[in-house]
């Protein structure tokens, strides 16, 4: 494997695109992944830019197999959804993410916790039940599980999204639009349907210091979020100036290598306790 500048990860296969061959690796290796442990979650810290405290985290996919090494989501997700074991993937993900959150919620520390779906995930029949179930099981209060999806997920099937969003809703659960701006959907569904929170690209925060346009952009989707009672969170944020543009802009939420990397989650109390002494 070859290490390249990319966070914690060596990227496998140094193409953008993954080859026939290099798929079928992944799909194979991802089979055997899932009869074993080789999944963990990271949990990124998301903090309330107000208060300063960290009111959720982000639970984000790890996968360290044992022949290819470490793999970034960015190149196993699409494998996986490609071959339909994102299927068994995110109902794994969603499981330990809410059984994680018990155990912080039992420790005292409520913490929503934000879980990434697919769109191959959300689009099942039996979404809602199964996500319903989980909290069930793992006795996780639906308010504070948080499903992050994208605007692209929402361009077909309108009535269908509607409905399944609507159901998660009438059970208390949270959503949010990740990736908020970089879709193809056109805003006439945030009328429509019950998001709670937007998620502002980090591709926006990312000159938002430097580029008016950008600084626009935030600013704009910021008074739309709050216009439309929704709430915001701004992803990528790594600088104390991005953090002070935010605060100005009353931007409500924050997540960011500047305040926190993802965690393993037996640093994330550790985290809390030392940012936030008692
Ligand atoms: P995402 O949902 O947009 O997640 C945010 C990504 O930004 C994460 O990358 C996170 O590590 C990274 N990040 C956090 N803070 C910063 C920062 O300050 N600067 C920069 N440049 N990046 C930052 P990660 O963990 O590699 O995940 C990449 C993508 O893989 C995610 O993007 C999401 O689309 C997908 N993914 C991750 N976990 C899951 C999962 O459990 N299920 C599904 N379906 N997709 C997942
Ligand atoms: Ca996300
Ligand atoms: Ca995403
Ligand atoms: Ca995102």
């Amino acid at each position: 494997a070859k290490e390249r500048g990319k966070g914690d990860y060596q990227l496998y296969f140094p193409s953008l695109k993954t080859h026939h061959t290099e798929k079928l690796l992944i799909e194979t290796r991802l089979r055997e992944a899932l009869g074993g442990n080789s999944f963990t979650l990271s949990y990124q810290p998301q903090i309330d830019l107000k208060s300063k405290q960290v009111v959720g985290v982000e639970a984000l996919i790890r996968w360290e197999d044992n022949v290819l090494g470490k793999i970034s989501p960015v190149e196993f997700i699409p494998v996986a959804e490609e071959t339909g074991l994102i299927v068994q993937i995110g109902d794994w993900v969603l499981q330990e993410a809410c059984h994680q959150a018990k155990i912080w919620y039992d420790q005292g520390f409520h913490l929503r916790i934000g879980v990434n779906i697919s769109p191959i995930q959300f689009q099942r029949p039996d979404f809602v039940e199964k996500v319903n179930g989980i909290l069930q099981k793992t006795g996780l209060p639906p308010k504070y599980l948080d499903l992050e999806i994208t605007e692209n997920d929402l361009l077909y099937n309108r009535d269908e999204c509607y409905k399944t969003l609507k159901r998660l809703k009438e059970s208390g659960i949270k959503i949010s639009i990740d990736d908020f701006g970089t879709g193809y959907s056109s805003l006439s569904y945030l009328r429509r349907f019950p998001i709670d929170t937007l998620k502002i690209d980090k591709s926006f925060i990312k000159e938002v210091i430097q580029n008016i346009n950008d600084q626009a952009i935030v600013t704009s989707i910021i008074q739309l979020a709050h216009n439309m009672n929704m709430r915001v969170i701004a992803e990528g944020v790594e600088t104390s100036d991005m953090v002070a543009f935010l605060n100005d802009r009353e931007c409500d939420e924050m997540q960011g290598f500047l305040y926190s990397m993802p965690l393993k989650k037996e640093d994330v109390i550790p985290f809390i306790n030392k940012t936030e002494p008692q």
